[in-house]
């Protein structure tokens, strides 16, 4: 039970995601911990409305428009006490309700980063998912964390293992002392035994059949070229305040050592447990007290067996590619971000082979000059010019001429 602990009142960006939903398990088991006051989605009112239901927020918002007006009647129709509204500055009036002090960013992609920056400039405690906004605009983003005494709680499993082998005291964006290095595990994705020839040729419907998660359609497909653990990488090194050298992946199959921290005595700390989002969320949502999560305990016994190996970079371009935008810097990794949206989105639509999505990423990083940038607009616009070089790759047949 909760005992004496405050009561928070959340904030959910993206509750009809797959972390979105996995929040709202979680919260619901604790409803003396947890109060929603506003649950945000792109335009699935169905599910929208649902959650309106259960959780009574006092605002909900929709994106588009239309999605919203609909749903705004069905609220009417049920007497809920919910006011609906639309676009996307209502996703900013959400993070700032003085009301809200603990928002959830599980928006997809870099269209979660003006939501996600605004929590940080309200100071309030962040649990983050949104792993593109760090990638797109991490020195932005740190910078306002520390200078508005923003909580920043990394949801990721990865990196929440990781936080929860840092030493006490331990402040985001800060390398603590003592720490070696960290090491980042990945599943390996679907394709991990596949030649690179069965890989370029992968179709949609192989590249989301996660063998361990059940995931957002976007991050199963990043999951499926590494392009995850990429991303992956550049977060950790903005949460960590580690260089990318000191940050090792480590291919684990299992998905049950969800990353480990070496200290320089030699000692190794791991944290595991059952693939289930529902850890880290609830790990985020009670710290530093620990909840009931609904998760199933792990049995090393019937696990048997953890293996590890190196990632194999030949076989998987995207991890190579989004170490090398890291060390470019600047807006580098923001325009990698953006042309893997895009050719993702690209791949599920049937636009793109498989194959085609590093081969893209790789065309625009060369195209599009690296700039140091100083605001959230020049940001979003180096964004803006790689998905246009982006489409036109797609467009133009580009990974044709790369592919060999
Ligand atoms: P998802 O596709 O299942 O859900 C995305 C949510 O964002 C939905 O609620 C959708 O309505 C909303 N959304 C999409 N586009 C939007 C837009 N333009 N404006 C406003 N809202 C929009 O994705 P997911 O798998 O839940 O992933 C969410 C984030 O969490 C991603 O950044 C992902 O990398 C990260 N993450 C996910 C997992 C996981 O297990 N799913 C694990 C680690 C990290
Ligand atoms: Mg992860």
């Amino acid at each position: 039970m909760a005992g004496n602990a405050t009561r928070r009142v959340l904030a959910v960006l993206g509750s009809t995601g797959s972390i979105g939903r996995n929040t709202l398990d979680v919260v619901g088991r604790h409803p003396e911990r947890f109060a929603v006051h506003a649950l945000t989605a792109h335009r699935n009112e169905a599910v929208l409305f649902e959650q309106c239901r259960r959780y009574r927020p006092q605002l909900a918002v929709l994106v588009e428009a239309e999605a919203a007006e609909r749903l705004a009647e069905r609220i009417r129709r049920a007497g809920l006490p919910t006011r609906v509204r639309a676009g996307p500055e209502a996703l900013l009036e959400a993070v700032r309700a003085p009301a809200v002090d603990t928002v959830v960013a599980a928006i997809v992609g870099a269209a979660g980063l003006p939501a996600t920056l605004e929590a940080a400039r309200c100071g309030k405690r962040i649990l983050l998912a949104n792993k593109e906004a760090l990638v797109v605009a991490g020195n932005l983003f740190m910078r306002e964390v520390h200078a508005h005494g923003a909580e920043l709680l990394p949801v990721d499993s990865e990196h929440n293992a990781i936080f929860q082998c840092m030493p006490p005291g331990f402040v985001a964006g800060q390398a603590p002392e003592g720490v070696r290095r960290i090491l980042l595990t990945a599943s390996g994705g679907p394709f991990r035994t596949w030649t690179r020839e069965r890989i370029r040729q992968a179709t949609p419907e192989e590249a989301v059949a996660h063998p361990n998660w059940n995931m957002g359609r976007k991050i199963s497909v990043d999951s499926a070229t590494m392009m995850n653990k990429g991303l992956e990488v550049i977060e950790a090194c903005w949460l960590f305040g580690l260089p990318a050298e000191r940050i090792e992946v480590v291919v684990h199959p299992q998905s049950v050592v969800h990353s480990l921290v070496e200290y320089r005595d030699g000692s190794v700390l791991a944290q595991l447990g059952n693939p289930d989002m529902r850890t880290p969320i609830a790990h985020a949502l009670a710290w530093p007290d620990r909840i009931e999560a609904g998760v199933r305990p792990l049995d090393l016994f019937a696990q048997g067996r953890l293996d590890f190996e190196p990632p194999d970079l030949e076989r998987f371009p995207c991890l190579r590619l989004a170490i090398e935008a890291w060390h470019a810097g600047g807006t580098a990794p923001a325009v990698l971000n953006a042309a893997n949206e895009v050719a993702v989105a690209a791949f599920l639509d049937g636009r793109l082979p498989f194959g085609g999505i590093p081969a893209v990423i790789a065309h625009v990083l060369e195209r599009v000059p690296v700039l140091t940038p100083h605001s959230l607009e020049e940001i979003l616009a180096r964004d803006a010019q790689a998905r246009a070089e982006a489409e036109a790759a797609v467009r133009d047949s580009v990974w044709k001429r790369v592919a060999s």
